[in-house]
């Protein structure tokens, strides 16, 4: 576990917590709405990519600058300000005043703007952003620079993975579900190398379904899709959905030559999980297994799900494949 301390005096500026790899969400613009913390409480990623100002027009900053910042097709602008950003839940924080007057151009909130809307409590040094707006997680955002890390030295407590639904409380299908399938489906296209793909029955084809029948081509013949982990070997498929690492965001490592496309892990949990069970305990003489029919249907949304088209764009730009012809005309479809 760490603990993060002001550069400038050695205040703490955190409660202890663990490293994990940025969830593939963190870019997800929600639109007008309220958003949750990005991140899970106890916990905190660094961000490797440039992040906020100054963005640069595709035009300002040219192929090879936007390349030099990890950026390998055209977006609409690069951000170019620091890497390796502190991220972390807001409640996780301590010892900082927020300095609403410095917020960037906002909704409802606050969002980062030219100078840390965070100072230290003890010192008064600048040492990140908070942002709390419509349409953007809640997160605190330390500079590399402002924050020492200290390693507390205790190994932190193991979390067991908890199956993400794909429905939110709202009804509609979760942010975080449509972000990870914009992710994975930007590495199914480049698996797939250009050709046809058989996905597997049921929730990954309402995920992955229609995206793959409008970009890649009819087949027969197909590259089969399947699911792997964990107590699942994956058969003989050539592509298989695997769980990310929690810590380091690596995908599982099938056995064979199977490519792997990563999910976040409580995603992929609930894709293999057992499906539907009852909410009513089956007490008495029902079997096990035997569902009740006297309690409402699952909720599901009245639209068709489709990945996160920002995070698929998003991760496509940054894969250096994206540079390969067929691929690059692909990107420059969606
Ligand atoms: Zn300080």
């Amino acid at each position: 576990m760490d603990l993060f301390v002001c550069a400038g005096c050695g205040t703490e500026l955190s409660v202890p917590v663990e490293r994990v790899a940025l969830p593939v969400e963190a870019h997800y613009g929600g639109g007008h709405r309220w958003m949750p913390p990005l991140m899970e409480p106890g916990t905190y990623a660094v961000d490797p990519d440039p992040w906020a100002r100054a963005w640069l027009t595709w035009e300002e900053i040219g192929e090879a600058g936007a390349a030099a910042l990890g950026v390998h097709a055209p977006v609409h602008t690069v951000p170019t300000g620091p890497r390796d950003g502190i991220v972390l839940a807001p409640g996780d924080t301590r010892g900082t005043r927020l300095l609403p007057e410095r917020s960037g151009p906002s909704c409802l909130g606050v969002v980062a703007g030219d100078a840390p809307n965070l100072v230290c409590a003890g010192c008064g040094l600048g040492v990140g952003f908070r942002e709390d707006d419509c349409g953007v997680w809640q997160t605190v955002r330390y500079g590399p620079e402002a924050v020492v890390r200290r390693s507390l030295g205790v190994p932190p407590p193991a979390v067991p993975v908890r199956p993400l639904p794909p429905i939110d409380p709202e009804g509609g299908w979760d942010m975080r579900w449509s972000a990870a399938a914009g992710a994975a489906l930007a590495r199914l296209l480049a698996a797939s190398g250009g050709r046809a793909l058989k996905l597997p029955g049921g929730l990954p084809t309402e995920l992955f379904g229609r995206s793959v029948a409008r970009l890649l081509p009819a087949g027969p013949p197909f590259l089969t899709v399947g699911l792997a982990g964990p107590g699942l070997p994956g058969g003989d498929a050539d592509i298989v959905l695997v769980p990310a690492d929690r810590r380091t965001g690596a995908p599982w490592r099938p056995a064979g030559d199977a490519v792997p496309v990563p999910l976040p892990g409580p995603v992929w949990a609930h894709l293999v999980g057992p499906g539907e069970t009852s909410p009513t305990p089956v007490s008495g003489t029902l079997p096990a297994q035997v569902l009740r029919d006297d309690y409402p249907l699952p909720e599901h949304p009245g639209y068709g799900f489709l990945p996160d088209r920002a995070t698929l764009r998003r991760t496509l730009s940054r894969m250096p494949e994206v540079r390969r012809p067929w691929l690059r005309a692909l990107y420059d479809r969606i």
